[in-house]
């Protein structure tokens, strides 16, 4: 389990990073979009706003062309003084009526001022001024150029620049086409560039878009900043609108890039200006809507990740609690052997039928283990029992094969066994130093009287007693015997020697002889003694030479000891 991340950890980091995966995804890809859209429209605005410009500029170049063109038309300039106060008097509505119009005057051919607005310059030459030269042929509009004879006349510009001007002239023809002289006007050059400021305005009513007038020379006529810095020798234009391209995202000379556009003067006048706009919005400016709503979807990305990762924490909280809850049911069923107490109603349907398996797999468990451990214990008890009844069975049955029924002696047959055994254990490791083995055989005197005078019964009870008798006389390490009928037989091991064998033998008759037989009364035995020899093939000699004692004591007259030794070997 160590090592091992919780279902809370692996869900909150799984949902967390997906929706910071998801949202990243998206969130870059609308913002290349948007990026996209916004460049585009961006573009259009800054485009239309060149045009603009461009053809509100042309428009209005061209009605003053017009104006001044209508002017020199008219009747009191085409016939009669021209020195005349009518003269002066038509001149002065006009430039109350436009007032980008600084000056308007009436030469005559030879350039000398006959009639001006405010009677300024009156008497003085023109001869040498371009428009004037220009007029004497044809209508004339010319480039913006600074104020020369009126600039002392004229109150200051009030952002301290200097005076500028557009000139507009047409020549004076009498009705044979003769030259009577040349009508001039100077517009002011703010009215120029307050009509373009104008566009920039309505455009971007925000502010942001400006625009630039250039010349056909690409030198900068406005703004003035740029105006100046150009003639420091600084680059100001981007090359690539120097080398003609028209659109884009350039970088101008103050290192900053910008959304641009130009577009021509088509001005359609009898000057060729050649000017252009240029319309140009800080490119950092026209992509900021992108760069909040990239904001925006991070920050929305970060929030929805922020909520995704606490649901899934208390989600996961939600599933993982009742799953521990359950745990540690099942180690109590472990350590307590009960069923416990399972959550009343479960937080899921999944936990419910979870929560009903382990509550009836305990249940059924439990049950097992209990019947188990009862028929364990049936089955000891069964197998204690059992055991007890065959040991008893052995033991009877083990009474059943080695003793006699009657005395409750050592029958026959378990006699030669210890017999065989004993003298097979001397014979593989030696009789130990100085030890014999002896046998005892003992036989009822005129036993056949007893059952003749008191019945068989009676001669079994006498047998009955005699066991008795010889259990207490020999030794417990003795084996007394029912040797078969009414004759015993006692092995005795390990004898010091035949003195032993004689004083047992002799040990039990006198015990016989004091002893009375209930109604039979008095009751004597005849005793054989033979001892064990290391020439002996096994019990039977031994047991001839003791029955052959027996026969002796027997014709000896009875109630007697006789002691067989072996032959010495031939
Ligand atoms: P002896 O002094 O020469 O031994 O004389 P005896 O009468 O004892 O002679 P014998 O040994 O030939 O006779 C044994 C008798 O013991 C014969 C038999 O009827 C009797 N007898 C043998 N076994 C039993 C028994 O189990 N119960 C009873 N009551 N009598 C038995
Ligand atoms: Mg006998
Ligand atoms: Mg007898």
């Amino acid at each position: 389990m160590k090592g091992q991340l919780s279902l809370r950890s692996q869900l909150s980091l799984v949902l967390g990073g997906l929706a910071l995966a998801i949202l990243g995804g998206v969130g870059g890809y609308l913002g290349g979009i948007a990026t996209d859209e916004l460049f585009t429209a961006q573009q259009a605005v800054v485009r239309s706003t060149a045009q603009s410009a461009a053809e509100l500029l042309a428009s209005q170049l061209r009605d003053r062309e017009r104006e001044i063109e209508l002017l020199s038309l008219a009747p009191h300039l085409a016939q009669g003084g021209l020195d005349s106060s009518l003269v002066r008097d038509s001149l002065d509505r006009r430039a109350a009526l436009h007032d980008e119009f600084a000056w308007l005057g009436v030469a005559d051919p030879d350039g000398k001022v006959l009639q001006a607005t405010g009677g300024m310059l009156m008497g003085r030459s023109v001869a040498q001024r371009e428009w004037f030269i220009a007029a004497r042929e044809r209508v004339y509009v010319g480039d913006v150029h600074e104020a020369k004879l009126l600039a002392t006349l004229l109150p200051a510009q009030p952002s301290g620049e200097p005076t500028r001007f557009i000139d507009f002239a047409a020549p004076i023809r009498d009705a044979d086409g003769r030259l009577r002289g040349v009508v001039g006007a100077h517009a002011h050059w703010r009215w120029i560039t307050g009509l373009v400021d104008g566009v920039t305005r309505r455009q971007s009513p925000g502010g942001g878009i400006d625009a630039l007038i250039l010349d056909r020379d690409g030198r900068v006529l406005y703004p003035e900043a740029l105006k100046a810095a150009q003639a420091d020798g600084q680059p100001v234009l981007p090359t690539a609108l120097v080398n003609g391209r028209v659109e884009g995202a350039l970088r101008f000379g103050d290192g900053k890039e910008y959304l641009t556009s130009e577009a021509a003067l088509h001005a359609r006048t009898n000057a060729e200006l050649g000017w252009r706009i240029v319309a140009r919005q800080p490119m950092e400016l026209a992509l900021r809507p992108v760069h909040e709503l990239r904001r925006e979807l991070a920050l929305l990305g970060v929030f929805v990740a922020a909520a995704l990762v606490l649901s899934a924490l208390v989600l996961a909280r939600r599933v993982s609690r009742p799953v521990e809850e359950l745990a540690r049911i099942a180690r109590r069923v472990e350590t307590e052997r009960v069923v416990p107490e399972f959550p009343e109603r479960p937080a899921y349907l999944e936990l419910a039928h979870l929560s009903d398996a382990m509550r009836s797999m305990t249940r059924s468990l439990l049950d097992t283990e209990h019947e188990l451990q009862q028929s364990n214990a049936t089955l000891e008890s069964q197998v204690q029992e059992r055991t007890a009844e065959l040991q008893a069975a052995n033991a009877a049955l083990e009474h059943l094969a080695t003793r006699d029924p009657l005395t409750g002696l050592h029958n026959r047959r378990n006699l030669d066994t210890r017999l065989d055994e004993a003298l097979a254990l001397d014979r593989r490791y030696g009789v130990p130093h100085g030890r014999v083995h002896g046998l005892l055989l003992i036989d009822v005197d005129h036993f056949k009287h007893i059952n003749d005078a008191h019945g068989h019964p009676a001669g079994d009870a006498v047998l009955r007693q005699l066991a008795q008798l010889l259990l207490a006389t020999v030794r417990a390490s003795d084996v007394a015997a029912r040797f078969g009928g009414e004759e015993f037989a006692v092995l005795l091991p390990e004898l010091t020697g035949a003195v032993d064998a004689v004083m047992t033998a002799e040990k039990i008759r006198q015990a016989v002889e004091s002893t009375r037989f209930g109604a039979v009364g008095k009751v004597t035995v005849s005793v054989g003694v033979s001892l064990a020899t290391p020439e002996d093939a096994d019990a039977r000699p031994l047991i001839d030479r003791a029955d052959a004692a027996l026969y002796e004591a027997k014709r000896s007259g009875r109630n007697s000891v006789v002691l067989k030794s072996a032959e010495p070997a031939a």
